[in-house]
């Protein structure tokens, strides 16, 4: 049978905790998948924000949220897509979505498509101040889950900068884990921070 993917966990972890009418944000838009699966789980009184710093991603985004309301009218969240670098996140989202988003959905590295310029890719700086700014978005019991990728040049570095913030978080603020498969060091996996319930919300 074999073990979930990674892409499939990630939204298993996601579809737990955001339910109809939540709000969310992808971090990492792409060609617009995740984005759109947030905007069919959070149903049309939810609302999400994207983030990517292309052009081109973002416009593969748009027409594959624009055919997927052709198909369902009234099924997906109002989406609002920005050309901007996901570590503005936290002054590009209304303020009143502090502390109440369910879910921020970061997969890292470079656009999937076979035109893309690969050498286009998230860096561990940015990558972690948006994690941080993603952190303090939350609701608790909120979820951020990263799909890393050591395989490409740069990835592993920004893989291993983003296990270590999440291995540093306060315990009594967030719960961290890995979804790894040990045979294979380069193989794609998932780094998840749930937001805990109880926790004091002014440290951020
Ligand atoms: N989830 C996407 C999908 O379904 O196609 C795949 C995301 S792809 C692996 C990573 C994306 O991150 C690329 O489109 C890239 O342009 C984007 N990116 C790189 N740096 C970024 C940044 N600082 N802020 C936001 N997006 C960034």
């Amino acid at each position: 049978m074999g073990f979930m993917s990674v892409l499939s966990f990630a939204h298993k972890l996601t579809e737990g905790r955001l339910s109809s009418g939540g709000l969310a944000i992808d971090a990492t838009v792409g060609t617009g998948s995740d984005t759109l699966f947030l905007a069919r789980t959070a149903g049309p009184r939810g609302g999400v924000y994207g983030f990517d710093i292309q052009p081109a991603a973002l416009e593969l985004a748009e027409e594959r949220l624009r055919l997927a309301r052709e198909e369902a009218t009234a099924a997906l969240s109002p989406v609002t897509l920005l050309q901007q670098s996901h570590a503005a996140m936290a002054e590009d989202v209304p303020p009143g979505w502090r502390g109440t988003v369910s879910a921020v959905m970061f997969n890292l590295g470079y656009l999937p498509t076979g035109d893309a310029d690969k050498t286009i890719i998230t860096e561990p700086a940015s990558t972690l101040a948006a994690l941080q700014a993603a952190l303090a978005l939350l609701r608790p019991g909120g979820i951020i889950t990263a799909v890393l990728y050591p395989g490409h040049a740069g990835g592993g570095s920004e893989a291993a900068a983003v296990e270590a913030w999440a291995a540093g978080l306060a315990q009594q603020e967030a719960q961290s884990i890995v979804y790894r498969q040990l045979q294979r060091a380069s193989a794609p996996y998932v780094v998840a921070v749930e937001k805990k319930k109880g926790a004091d919300q002014s440290w951020q």
